[in-house]
């Protein structure tokens, strides 16, 4: 929309000079083309990037990350962004690439579907139009480094200008590919085939999920620690500092071909997370949980026997007797009141679990009316309670030594790093006001000039434009 609305002022301005000149120009300089404006974009996504680990990193006691600092001078860093809900990967990827609600994209992981009386999980379902579809369909190219979410939605494995290739390991050897593609070089497809990008993408996103194996600490892939996990809370902590830091050179490579190949100043950057990371350890309080809403019901008048409230997990279906579910990927419950209730009903209940916030295991309640405000699916729960970390509402006996988990509304999962920089955007500016993860689509595509994919729900973050 700039482009046409200078396209106009400088045709008005030629026009002028003309008439000035009584018309006699030599060459009909107002017949002209203007050069089209190139514009990139890179689009990164660090999964699991915590907003505290940049903190952390920067505050004299690590390396600190010179490649994020030098895309945040010459951009806006983000100190109060926050993810969505569920802040699960598959989910929150479908809201960073379409810039929608999870109710629009419809990915929600796993739920209780009441027709059917099933639990049930999503996987990459996705009801929004993509970034990459959007731009394609405007005829930008498109490049994705494993961001899957693109995959088949707007990019593939065969299209040499919307290509999708899936190099796996860690962000060091997603680098390496996306380099080859700016570079021009060959890149693996899929088993052997190679393909060569045709030209420089438009708009590449480069997907890494380095700090999530490190930050749940169970077995870390990609080669990080050989494998083996943290034994405290302060080592897995230190262990996600120093990743990003790790992360942060490559990401100065790949900052140093865009300027080899003479793109870096018409780049635009945005480096953004899914969702953070939260810790938890220690046995679960799944069964104080289950009590209270048990003896709600009793307090209601209802019969209660031992399946009355019931943990199910995907697939599972509720017994007769059943009259609350609780569906949980390990840290907040998803509570669905499986009978014909009433407001009333309804209200005690969360009133009960709200007055059991003093009891230090819980977290957060969330209405179902506050979790419809947050972009929420309705099938989410009629009711949310997260854990207060370092609890936790796995459905297991285990006691659990310094892991990470993300589903939940903590603030360590909620609140995200997220730095938009270069071509279009203010220059070391900093943004405190709060923006949401949908609100990236949105605010790129209004940077790049092209129409926003249809389904966006998120607004145009204008204090971040230059
Ligand atoms: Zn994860």
């Amino acid at each position: 929309m700039r482009r046409k609305f200078s396209y106009i002022l400088v045709s008005c301005f030629l026009l002028f000079v003309i008439l000035l000149s009584g018309g006699c120009a030599s060459t009909p300089v107002d017949e002209q083309p203007l050069p089209e404006e190139d514009r990139y974009l890179v689009y990164i996504i660090w999964d699991a990037f915590r907003y505290d680990y940049y903190e952390w990193a920067n505050d004299g006691q690590y390396d600190g990350t010179p490649a994020l600092n030098e895309l945040i001078e010459n951009g806006v860093l983000f100190t109060d962004a926050s993810t969505g809900i569920p802040s699960i990967t598959n989910p929150m990827q479908a809201v960073l690439v379409t810039g929608a609600y999870p109710r629009t994209t419809e990915n929600i992981y796993r739920y209780f579907d009441k027709d059917e009386q099933k639990v049930k999980q999503t996987a990459r379902e996705n009801s929004a139009e993509t970034l990459a579809e959007a731009a394609a369909s405007q005829g930008l190219k498109v490049a994705s480094v494993q961001q899957f979410m693109v995959l088949d939605r707007g990019t593939s494995y065969e299209d040499p200008s919307h290509l999708y290739i899936q190099p796996g390991g860690d962000f060091k050897n997603r680098v390496d590919e996306a380099i080859k593609i700016l570079k021009g070089e060959p890149v693996v497809t899929q088993g052997t085939t190679e393909i060569v990008f045709d030209g420089i993408p438009d708009i590449m996103f480069i997907y890494a999920d380095d700090l999530d194996t490190v930050g749940h600490n169970e077995k870390p892939s990609y080669g990080y620690y050989d494998g083996t996990a943290a034994s405290t809370e302060e080592e897995r902590i230190e262990r996600c500092i120093e990743t990003v830091i790790q992360m942060d050179n490559e990401l100065a490579r790949l900052i140093e071909t865009l300027r080899e190949i003479g793109i870096y100043d018409k780049t635009s950057f945005v480096l953004a997370a899914d969702h953070g990371m939260t810790p938890y350890s220690g046995t679960s309080s799944l069964n104080d949980l289950m009590d209270v809403l048990k003896s709600c019901l009793s307090a209601l008048g209802y019969d209660v026997d031992e399946k009355s409230v019931e943990f199910l997990n995907t697939g599972n279906t509720p017994s007769e007797t059943n009259r609350i579910v609780i569906v949980s990927v390990g840290l907040q419950a998803q509570i669905y009141l499986n009978w014909e209730f009433t407001e009333n009903e309804y209200n005690f209940i969360v009133t009960a679990l709200k007055s059991e916030l003093h009891s230090d295991y819980i977290g957060g309640v969330l209405t179902f009316d506050e979790l419809q405000e947050r972009g929420a699916h309705p099938d989410t729960g009629d009711i949310l309670v997260w854990p207060n970390p370092p609890h936790h509402f796995k459905n297991s006996t285990s006691n659990y030594k310094a892991r990470g988990g993300h589903d939940t509304i903590d603030e360590s999962s909620q609140h995200v790093f997220l730095l938009m920089s270069g071509a279009g955007f203010k220059k070391g500016t900093q943004i405190n006001t709060k923006v949401y993860n949908w609100d990236i689509v949105p605010t790129v595509s209004h940077v790049i000039q092209i129409d926003p994919p249809e389904n966006v729900d998120g607004r145009i973050i204008t204090e971040a434009v230059q």
